[in-house]
């Protein structure tokens, strides 16, 4: 049996780095991986 880590990446709430293919919150404004700039999903324009 394994462990859940409450904290593990999940895709409800992370994101991939674009940059460093890292899991990042999807409300990080920086990777903290990487630091490469994020855009945060609910800010990204739409048209
Ligand atoms: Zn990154």
């Amino acid at each position: 049996m394994r462990k859940i880590d409450p904290n593990a990446p999940k895709p409800a709430t992370h994101v991939r780095c674009p940059d460093c293919k890292e899991f990042v919150l999807k409300e990080a404004r920086v990777c903290k991986h990487c630091n490469c700039k994020l855009i945060p999903e609910s800010e990204q324009s739409t048209v």
